[in-house]
């Protein structure tokens, strides 16, 4: 059975392609996939590795296993959910520390959620010409903190500028041979470094935020685009799939008392801790309390997590 990746959903029907080729053609589903336990409003998603059979349109008969997605939620408390993209190989968070000021506490949620995916989330961290720059002395102590924060907790960060193009090699670097998804809310540059990697690419600006998921009725798609594309389209330098209007992903059903084992550097140490599992909240002899007293992890981050602990334990109720 032939097999190609879903590159695109318009609605009506699907485009494939059998990366790397970039050849698209359009498919339809056969009958009624549906996802086993799967509260998802679309059975197929961007990225989904599939099984056709040939014809105009081409069928699709199989969604073959995942080996991850991202959802998204009409609401927190909504049961029913949108897969912005499966088989994603990294998530790069396109942040800025000014204009606009990165949330630390929405920040940690998307980490959280990548962690849970199990997907590689890269920091990217834009307009470093600014913050190096011209307002240097006033950025030099939170440049110097985040990246305490973040580096402690395991994650890379990618300094760069789409203005100046600074960094944007090794951006390109970690996307080689990857299906990449881009998230950012808006303001951050995030289209202007899609565009540095490639002038050919121009991603949809429009901000789709507005847009409800409404029942089975959605008309938020994403998709794919390939990275300097060669000429012939026998191959790409990497795939990316931009996910415009995106404020954060999707809760993940969580027991509270799981949380913490998503943030690294809280995991390394609660097995320190006396009582298995502990919140690291009210318990006795607890090796996270005691860092963040002794200032060794990111009060920052353990307040992100306090803040999600108590979200959980009321959204479980
Ligand atoms: P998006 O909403 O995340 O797609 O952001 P845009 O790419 O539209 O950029 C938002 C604003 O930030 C625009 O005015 C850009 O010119 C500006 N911008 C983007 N990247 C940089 C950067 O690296 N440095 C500076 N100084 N400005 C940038
Ligand atoms: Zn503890």
């Amino acid at each position: 059975m032939k097999e190609a990746v879903v590159v695109k959903h318009t609605g009506s029907h699907y485009l494939l392609s059998s990366l790397p080729r970039w050849e698209l053609f359009p498919a339809v589903l056969r009958g009624k996939i549906r996802l086993k336990d799967s509260s998802a409003t679309n059975p197929v998603a961007v990225g989904d590795i599939v099984q056709y059979e040939d014809g105009d349109p081409a069928a699709i008969v199989k969604i073959l296993p995942r080996k991850n997605y991202i959802i998204r939620r009409s609401t927190n408390l909504s049961r029913q959910s949108h897969i912005i993209a499966a088989n994603v190989d990294c998530a790069f968070i396109v942040v800025t520390l000014a204009f606009p000021q990165v949330k630390l506490a929405f920040l940690d949620r998307l980490l959280l959620t990548c962690e849970v995916y199990g997907v590689k989330p890269v920091i990217v961290l834009n307009k470093i010409d600014i913050i190096r720059g011209e307002f240097a002395a006033e950025f030099e102590d939170s440049l110097q903190e985040f990246h305490q924060i973040y580096e402690a907790a395991g994650y890379t960060i990618l300094e760069l500028s789409a203005k100046t193009g600074e960094g944007i090699e090794g951006l390109r670097e970690h996307c080689k041979g990857k299906i990449s998804l881009f998230s950012g809310v808006s303001g951050v540059g995030k289209s202007s470094l899609i565009k540095a990697l490639d002038p050919k690419l121009e991603p949809r600006t429009a901000d789709i935020s507005s847009v409800h998921l409404q029942g089975r009725h959605t008309t938020t798609f994403y998709e794919m685009y390939p990275l300097e594309l060669a000429p012939d389209a026998s191959s790409a330098l990497a795939y990316i799939i931009d996910t415009p209007g995106i404020r954060g992903f999707g809760l993940v059903d969580l027991k509270p008392e799981e949380i913490a084992l998503y943030f690294p550097e809280m995991l390394s140490l609660s097995s320190d801790c006396r009582f298995t599992p502990c919140t690291h909240t009210h318990e006795p002899h607890c090796a996270v309390k005691e860092a963040v007293d002794a200032g060794e992890l990111s009060a920052l981050r353990y307040n992100s997590y306090l803040g999600m602990l108590e979200e959980y334990t009321k959204y479980r109720k």
